[in-house]
This record gives structure tokens, sequence and C-alpha cells, in this order.
């Protein structure tokens, strides 16, 4: 969602006729697009602010844009820090931009009721998989999380409106979409009430599209008929994002997920069982407050039980304004690192181990581009989100379907030649 923002931002700039600055140096505008879902993201914004002060000092910078969660979580607050700061830019504001910018500074910070943007209009500067926002915002309040409180509540788009953009986006010559949502699952238009299975049903009649990503479900929303939605419909991508956060029972109460770890399995394995080649991603949080290396335990055999194709694994930090920063960050940030590490290790294991087995198996695979090693190799994702690196006799071009054949299982990537 934060890639898209920023590739709206920019979008914004190109409209109003500017051009892309080539270095940092030469630019009059610079805007930061941030994220503050946890403290190290921020910790690299202000680290950044305090570098681009000096450009506004002593070089061409003009006007600086901070946009995106931190200016929403702290209001005008950040400018008693930071006052060389000209605009302030929460998420919902990001399309107002040209508005905003008449003005010398100004803080735009309103959330608005509806998603009001028209993606028609904005340049995309995808080659491949462009993404749809489906729905914004989250009413979900996981202890832990601040996007409730800096995206506001969820809205979701007017479902005519979605399938419009879609079929243009396909008509443009793109075969893959990104559909986006904090909490896909819970879609529903404000004006037909029709839901995600419905919206999916819809774009995957879209002749034109080979794969359809959402992202992201939330487990206690994955109803019956989503699951039989994707299992129906070929170009549904068999690659579910479904975070778990944690393996033990007394972590997600508190974590006000609203599902066991035995609804969660459950719930693996009913779409393990629809969907041919299901293949799932994670997000992990360790170190929770309170949470015992028992816990923790239990979080590893989740991830050994279930073998995610990848996971993100996160160290817990107290953020403003949630929960959970009113107990007591009581595992120390080591722990918290040990623990992290622990679990990249035994990922990085299963990872190793399920992608040796998928040598000879060939894939079809979507052309991303150049590879960075070796030499004249392509880059490319299977329909499962799987990067495989392969030579080719061809000169492909982005964006191009191709069939690979496995002859190597890497932790991170496959590796092949097109078959
Ligand atoms: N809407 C998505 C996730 C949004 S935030 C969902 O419901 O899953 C992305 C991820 O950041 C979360 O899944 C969580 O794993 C992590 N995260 C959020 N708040 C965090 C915090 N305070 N400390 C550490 N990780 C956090
Ligand atoms: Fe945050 Fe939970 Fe909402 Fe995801 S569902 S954005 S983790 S509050």
């Amino acid at each position: 969602m934060n890639v898209l923002d920023s590739q709206r931002i920019y979008s914004s700039f190109l409209r109003m006729g500017f051009e892309p600055a080539s270095t940092l140096k030469e630019a009059n505008i610079f805007a930061l697009n941030t994220c503050s879902v946890r403290k190290k993201a921020e910790e690299k914004v202000f680290s950044r602010l305090s570098e681009i002060k000096k450009l506004k000092e002593s070089g061409n910078l003009k006007k600086i844009l901070l946009c995106g969660c931190i200016p929403e979580s702290y209001g005008e607050e950040i400018l008693k820090k930071f006052p060389f700061i000209d605009y302030l830019i929460g998420p919902d504001q990001i399309q107002n931009i040209p508005k905003i910018l008449e003005k010398e500074r100004a803080v735009a910070l309103d959330f608005e009721e509806r998603v009001s943007f028209n993606e028609e209009d904005f340049e995309r500067t995808v080659e491949v998989m462009p993404m749809v926002t489906v729905m914004e915002g989250c009413n979900q309040f996981c202890s832990y999380c601040v996007v409730p409180f800096t995206r506001g509540r969820e809205k979701s788009r007017n479902f005519y409106e979605i399938l419009r953009e879609v079929e243009a986006l396909a008509k443009k010559g793109f075969t893959s979409i990104m559909l986006l949502g904090q909490v896909i699952n819970n879609y529903k238009c404000p004006e037909t009430n029709f839901k995600l299975d419905k919206l999916l049903k819809e774009i995957a009649k879209i002749i034109e599209l080979k794969n359809i990503i959402f992202i992201t479900s939330h487990p206690h929303y994955f109803n019956d008929e989503l699951i039989e939605t994707i299992s129906i419909y070929e170009n549904i991508s068999p690659y579910i994002h479904l975070p778990a956060q944690s393996g033990s029972n007394k972590i997600l109460r508190a974590m006000n997920r609203k599902y066991t770890v035995e609804d969660y399995i459950d719930l693996i394995e009913k779409i393990k069982k629809a969907k041919e080649g299901a293949s799932f991603s994670s997000d992990f949080i360790v170190g929770f407050p309170s949470e015992e290396e028992e816990d923790f335990q239990e979080t590893i055999n989740l991830i050994k039980k279930v073998r995610y194709s990848s996971i993100y694994g996160f160290a817990y930090s107290p953020r403003q304004n949630t929960k959970a920063a009113e107990i007591k960050d009581n595992i120390s940030r080591k722990e918290k690192l040990e623990r992290l590490n622990y679990l990249f290790k035994v990922q990085d294991e299963i990872q190793k181990e399920d992608n040796s087995k998928l040598i000879d198996s060939i894939f079809e695979v979507q052309v991303y581009g150049k590879a960075s090693k070796p030499e004249g190799a392509f880059s490319a994702r299977t329909k499962s989100n799987r990067v495989v690196n392969f030579i080719s006799n061809k000169e492909l071009k982005k964006g191009e379907w191709v069939k690979v054949q496995i002859t190597e299982g890497l932790t991170h990537s496959l590796f092949g030649n097109e078959v």
C-alpha cells in the first residue's frame, strides 16, 4: 500500500508538470513517504530528515513534503522537531497534493469518508503487476498495531469502479494484477454490498488476466465463499498471504486477533484442499509483551506445520496509541533478536528443503527483467509468487510469460532453463 501511495505521489508531480530530478542535490522539491508500523521504519525516516535539512539550508531544495503514516500519527507535534518541513500530508490526503501545494505551507491530515481518488487518472510506473486498491483503513485494532490510527476506519471502494479500473489495466496489456486492502477479505461495496468473492469472480472472468493476487487476508474473515471462489478460477493466484502473527493462543488473545491457532490450521488445511498448488506466506511478531519461551516454541511449531513458502518476521516494538503500548515491553531487544534469528533459521531450512523438491518441475512464469546474476539470466515470478531466475536464448520482454524447468532450489529462489 505504501508502494502504491509513493507511486501516486510521484504521479501527482508528473501531472503538475514537474520532472524527476536525477540526484537529490538537483531536486527543488522532496517528498518523503513514510511508514510508522514499526519503530525501525520510523527511525529511518527521522535520520533521513536530518540529512535533508542540510540540503534545504544550502542547496536547491525549496520544499519538503512529509507524507504517510508518520505525520498522521504525530500531527503538528513533529514540526517542533523538524520545523523545516513545509507540508504534512496524511495517507488519505495524498490524492489532494496538487491542491495542497497551492499554499506555501500546509497541514493536511484529515481522513476522507470515502476512497475518493480516481485511479484511472493516475500514471502508473509499474511494468509488470499494477496494484489496485480495493479497500483502505482498518477496524480490527490488533493490540500492537498503529494502522487503524494512521489510515483510519475501513472503507471499501465501489465494486464497479474497481472493475472498470481492472478492465482498463487489462486492455492496456497487463496480465497480472495485485488487489490491495489491509483486511481485503472484509471488502464490502458500500452501494451493492458485494463482497470479495463476488469481486474476484468478476475480475477472474477478464480473459486477459492470467494472475490475480490479493493481499492481505485476515484469518478470521476467510470464509467458505472465498475459498470456493479461489478454487474455481485458475487465474486467481494460489499465493495466499495469511498473517498468523503468533502460534500461541495466549499471545493471539492478547493481540486481539480473533482466532485460535487451531482455527488457523483448519483454515490452511481447507484452503490447501480446495486450491491446487496453494502456497502460503505469513507475518510473525516475536517478543510481544509476556511472550514466554513456550509461546515462542508454539510459533516455531506452527511454522514447521504449515511450511510457508516465505514469511516476514518482526521484533515487537510498542506503537503510540495502541493497547499493547500500555503493557510493559518486558522482553529485551537481545532476546527478541535471538528469537527472530531462530525463527528465520527454521524457515530458511524449510524453504531450502521445499524448493529442492521442486527440481525438474515446470512452471509458467512472468518475466520481471534481468536477474542480477548470472550474466544474461532473467528474473521472473511463478503464479504462486516464487522468484525464478532462468536462462533463455531469447530476448524476453518484461511481463511476458514463459515456461521454465527448475534445475536448482535455493533458499529464497529457484533457478532453471526456459523450455
Ligand atoms: N493488515 C495486515 C498487516 C499490516 S502491518 C494484517 O492484518 O496482517 C504489517 C505487519 O507488521 C503486521 O502483520 C505485523 O506482523 C507487523 N507489525 C505491526 N505492528 C507491529 C509492531 N508494533 N511491532 C512489530 N511488528 C508489527
Ligand atoms: Fe493492523 Fe490488525 Fe488491522 Fe492488520 S488487521 S492493519 S495488523 S490492526
